[in-house]
Parts: C-alpha cells; structure tokens; sequence
C-alpha cells in the first residue's frame, strides 16, 4: 500500500522552505533511522496532512503519541517513521515548538487548547472606522505576546476612512517598536509594506474580529480564491480523504499563512478564560481593600493601589483590567467577548455600587 497522497495542496521542495532551522536539524539528529521530518498542513479527524520535501502525505499518529495524549497541531513540525514493508508513514514525534498560540491566550494554565505552531508573524487586522477598538486590539496582542509570535497591526478598510487621526491617537499608547500598517485588503493598497514578513520560509496567520477583512487580505496575498475554494470543496460530500483543508499553503512570496477555523474565532474571553484567571491577583488584592466596593482608585485603605505603589502589581496591568471591566459593564458588544453572564453581572453590580457611594458623599 502506497503512502496516501494528498494531491492538491502546492508541494514545497525542501525543508528550509517550510520553515526548518538549525534547532529543527539539530532536534531532529537525534532520530537514526528510517525518519523523515516533515510540517503538518493539516490536522484532519484521524490523520494528518504532513508537507514533505515535494510532496504531501497523510500519515496517523503513533499509539504512543496517543496514550500520552500528545496531538500535532497544524504549524507542526514532526518526525515520521517510515514502514518500508508497507510503504506507509507514521507520526512517532513532535519536534520542540517555536511559539505556539492558544485559544484564550492565558498562557500555560491547564487545558489550553493549542491552534497552532511555529508561527513567525502575526497579522492583527482591525477596522480603521467606528468599529475601531483599541481594548480589543489590546486582547488580541496579548493573545500574540503569549504566542511568542510577532505582532503586526493592520489598520484595514482604509479605503473607508477619510481620517485616521483618531484611530492614530489611540494607537499612540501602545508600544513604539510594534509595526503598524495601513491598509486596504479590498483594494489591495498598502500591501507590499508586508513583504519584510513575507519572506520565504516565515510563518504567518491573519486574526482579528470576524469581519475585518481576514479573507479579503487573504486572498490578495494569494492572488487568488483560494479560501472561497476550499469552502466550496468541504460542501461537496466527498470523501474524507479527498477533501484537501488548505489550513497552512504557500504565499507566492514564499511564506507560509496558516488559516483554520479556529484561529479565526480566536478570542480573549472564553468560558474557561475568565477575568478571574487573566486578573486573579488583582481580585485577590481588591479582597483586601477597606471598603468591599472599592473602586481602587483613591479611596483609602486600597489593597490594589497599595500593590501598585509596592511594585507588587504592575499599574499598566491594573489600567487594563479597568478597561476591560468599564467595557463589560458598557459595551454592547458583550457576545464577541463571550464573558460569563454571572461576571457582567457582578461588574454591573460594582459600578451600581460605586455610583451609590458617590451619592453619598
Ligand atoms: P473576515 O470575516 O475577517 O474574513 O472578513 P472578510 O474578508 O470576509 O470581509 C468582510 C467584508 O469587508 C467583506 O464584504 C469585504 O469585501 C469587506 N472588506 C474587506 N477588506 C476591505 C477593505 O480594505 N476595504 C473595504 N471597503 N472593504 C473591505
Ligand atoms: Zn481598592
């Protein structure tokens, strides 16, 4: 039986295209025998699309691998064992990951759910018009930071927005070095700024609120349709293994885009990542605080400014939590940050509270 080929994804002729490096080589030393290395398109149900130099193969785990519950994700680079008897290819190791970006990007609490790995570069795509937020971009490049990936900012449909002053000024606090590009993925302006992180072999993804124009960017980086395509060939009902999902695939400059359903809905809050998680050590000051409704801002006997003033809690963490729960107790736009009722609830509480207390006085 021949290695199943997936026949339709570009093939890549050799390793370094792919990504691989002098760690990678070096990890993979270690493995003598009838090994090949290769990077993991795709991660389909029981299989995995696994890129080698000129082709592209599907290849399961190892029962190893399983009972230590250790799954590649796409971006992966992984060493196959090769059956020469039966001519077929099968994951024994994944090589050490680069970065790695997790749903929820609280870092390495328990049951992260990785999306993907070795990932270079970061395109954050937001909105240059009303939509603009700049807490949500703060989300998402802490999801980046986490990553170890490299953040780079895409100001989007600027083709739509006369003055971008506004979008610049709020843009102005954020860190000097972090690149930010204007853009306009429709009209394809703006673009070959990104070439720096388009070089052969880089690894990059698209995120960002749905809408911003991930496809559109997409698609002009390809040149083609491709996302359109890959929709219409999951819809056909044809086999599993002739369903190609395009999650990683060559960019014409060479670099690599990975693109999966998940990525996409990349967000900050999720269930399981609570407030209470990202920000427990501010709570658990604030438990401290004289007044159980503290607003932690000058009122006396305030465990969390204390904190700050002790070096203990660093004030630009602080300044983000109060952002991010002045926008739970305001924003409309409660569904894309997927916070637990329960939490908006008790933010709703705490400024109720703290507008009572100003009466008062
Ligand atoms: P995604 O959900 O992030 O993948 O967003 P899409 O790529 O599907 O884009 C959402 C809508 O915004 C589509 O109607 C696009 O045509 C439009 N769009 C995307 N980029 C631009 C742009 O640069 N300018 C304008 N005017 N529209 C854009
Ligand atoms: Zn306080």
């Amino acid at each position: 039986m021949v290695a199943s080929y997936v026949t339709d994804i570009p093939v890549i002729s050799s390793l370094e295209e792919m990504g691989w490096n002098e760690q990678l080589e070096e990890n993979f030393s270690a493995f003598v025998g009838p090994y090949n290395a290769g990077r993991v398109s795709a991660a389909q149900r029981t299989h995995y699309d696994v890129m080698l130099p000129n082709r592209v193969v599907s290849a399961p785990i190892s029962g190893a691998l399983k009972k230590i519950r250790k799954y590649p994700v796409v971006g992966d680079f992984v060493v196959l064992l090769e059956n020469l008897k039966t001519d077929s290819l099968v994951i024994v190791a994944i090589l050490p990951r680069r970065t790695t970006l997790t749903r929820g990007g609280a870092g390495e609490s328990s049951g992260e759910q990785i999306l993907a790995a070795n990932i270079d570069y970061a395109f954050i795509i937001t909105d240059t018009g009303p939509d603009f937020n700049i807490s949500r971009l703060e989300r998402y490049l802490m999801i980046v930071h986490t990553s170890g990936a490299q953040p780079v900012v895409l100001l989007n449909k600027a083709d739509l927005t006369d003055d971008l002053s506004p979008v610049w000024e709020e843009i102005s606090d954020l860190d000097k070095n972090l690149p930010v590009f204007v853009i306009s993925a429709l009209k394809k302006n703006g673009l070959s700024n990104l070439q720096p992180y388009l070089q052969k072999g880089m690894t990059v993804v698209c995120i960002g609120s749905s809408g911003v124009g991930k496809s559109t960017l997409i698609n002009a980086l390809t040149g083609s349709d491709l996302q359109k395509t890959s929709d219409i060939r999951e819809n056909d009902g044809k086999g599993k293994h002739t369903t190609t999902v395009r999650e990683l695939y060559p960019l014409p400059s060479g670099a690599l885009i990975i693109d999966t359903p998940g990525l996409r809905e990349i967000r900050i809050w999720t269930a399981s990542d609570s407030l209470d998680e990202v920000y427990g050590d501010i709570q658990m000051y604030a438990k401290e605080c004289r007044f159980s409704n503290c607003h932690h801002l000058t009122e006396p006997g305030c465990a969390v400014q204390k904190a700050i003033v002790d070096g203990e809690l660093s004030e630009e963490k602080f300044k983000r939590y109060q952002k991010i729960a002045k926008e739970l107790a305001f924003e409309s736009d409660k569904a894309e940050i997927g916070l637990k009722r329960f939490e908006k609830k008790k933010f709703m509480g705490m400024r109720n509270m703290a507008r009572e207390n100003r009466e008062w006085k």
